[in-house]
C-alpha cells in the first residue's frame, strides 16, 4: 500500500527511514514505477492516429488509450526521444510508437502500421508546413517583401514619430521648471487651507453658541436647506394656529419634541428656536451669510 496519507507508524524512525515511501519500500509514483530500474515508466498513452495492429490485423482508432511503457531511447539535439510500448487489447501483441522531434510527429516503429491519412502539401504543389531543411525554404516573394517594408515605413512616419514627439514635448514641459510647479501647488494648498480654517472657525462658533458637542456634524449652508427650514417653520406656525391657545409654550414644545423623535426632533427644535422670532414673511436670515461656510442646520453624525 502506497503511503497516501500522513500517518506515521509508531516504529517509524525519520533518521533511519528518511521518508514514508522508503519506510514502506515504495516509489513515490507507486505501481507505475515498477519497472523504473529498467528506465521504464508506465504512462497513459493515447493513439495519435489510426493504426492496424500487425499481430491480429485489427484496426484501432485514434484516441484509444493504453498503459504504455515509456522510455527514453535517444535525443534530437537536447530534446529527448521517447518510445511508447503498448499491448494490443485484442490480441495482447506489443507495438511501439516513438516521438519524432525533428518532424514534430509520432512514428510507428514496430508491431503495427499507421493508417496514412496525412495531407502532404509538398506532394500537391505547395510548400512543406514543417520544413526542417533551410535550403528548401520557400522563396521570398519580392513584391510582398517590398510591400511590407513600405507599410512599415509609412506607419513609422504617420503614427510612431508624431506620438514620440508628443511624449517628448510633454516630458519637456513637465521637467522645464520644477520651481514654478512647486510654487503653484503650494499656493493652491495654502488657499484651500485658509478656506478650511475659516469653515472650522465658523463651525466652532455655531457649536459654542448652541452648546453643541463636538461630534455633531454641521452641514454647509445652501438654498435647498434654507427652503426646507422655512417650509418646516411655516408648517409649525400653521400647526400652532390650529391648536387651542390655552396650552403653555413649554407644554407645546415638549409635545412637538416627543412627536418627532431623534435627530429630526432636535433639528426641528433648533429650527424653531432660530426662526421663531422672525416675521411671518421673513427675509431668510442666512441669505446675507451665504458666503459663510457654516450653517445652523444640524444633523447628528
Ligand atoms: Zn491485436
Amino acid at each position: 500500500m502506497q503511503g497516501f496519507n500522513k500517518y506515521y507508524p509508531p516504529d517509524y524512525d525519520g533518521e533511519k527511514h528518511g521518508s514514508l515511501n522508503s519506510y514502506r519500500g515504495k516509489h513515490a509514483l507507486g505501481d507505475r514505477a515498477r519497472k523504473i530500474d529498467q528506465g521504464i515508466l508506465i504512462v497513459r498513452f493515447e493513439l495519435p492516429f489510426n493504426i492496424w495492429v500487425g499481430h491480429c490485423n485489427a484496426h484501432i482508432g485514434m484516441g484509444v488509450r493504453y498503459n504504455a511503457e515509456k522510455r527514453k531511447i535517444g535525443a534530437y539535439y537536447t530534446t529527448p526521444i521517447f518510445a511508447f510500448r503498448c499491448k494490443c487489447h485484442l490480441c495482447a501483441g506489443w507495438f511501439e510508437i516513438q516521438t519524432d522531434p525533428k518532424n514534430t510527429r509520432y512514428v510507428v516503429t514496430e508491431g503495427a502500421r499507421q493508417k496514412d491519412e496525412e495531407w502532404d502539401p509538398a506532394e500537391n504543389g505547395g510548400f512543406a508546413v514543417h520544413e526542417n531543411d533551410p535550403t528548401k525554404a520557400p522563396p521570398i516573394d519580392p513584391l510582398a517583401a517590398l510591400e511590407k517594408t513600405v507599410e512599415a515605413a509609412t506607419h513609422t512616419k504617420t503614427v510612431l514619430a508624431p506620438r514620440l514627439e508628443q511624449l517628448q514635448e510633454h516630458a519637456d514641459r513637465m521637467r522645464a521648471d520644477p520651481y514654478a510647479h512647486s510654487l503653484r501647488v503650494r499656493k493652491q494648498f495654502r488657499a484651500e487651507k485658509k478656506v478650511d480654517a475659516a469653515r472650522k472657525r465658523a463651525d466652532d462658533a455655531v457649536r459654542a453658541k448652541f452648546a453643541l458637542s463636538d461630534d455633531i456634524a454641521l452641514e454647509a449652508d445652501n438654498d435647498a436647506l434654507r427652503e426646507e427650514a422655512l417650509r418646516e417653520l411655516e408648517q409649525e406656525r400653521e400647526r400652532r394656529r390650529a391648536e387651542p391657545p390655552a396650552l403653555g409654550v413649554g407644554v407645546r414644545k415638549s409635545a412637538s419634541m416627543s412627536a418627532s423623535s431623534g435627530a429630526a426632533g432636535l433639528k426641528a427644535a433648533l429650527l424653531r428656536n432660530t426662526y421663531s422670532k422672525l416675521p411671518s414673511k421673513p427675509k431668510p436670515p442666512l441669505s446675507g451669510s451665504s458666503s459663510k461656510p457654516s450653517s445652523l442646520v444640524i444633523r447628528r453624525s
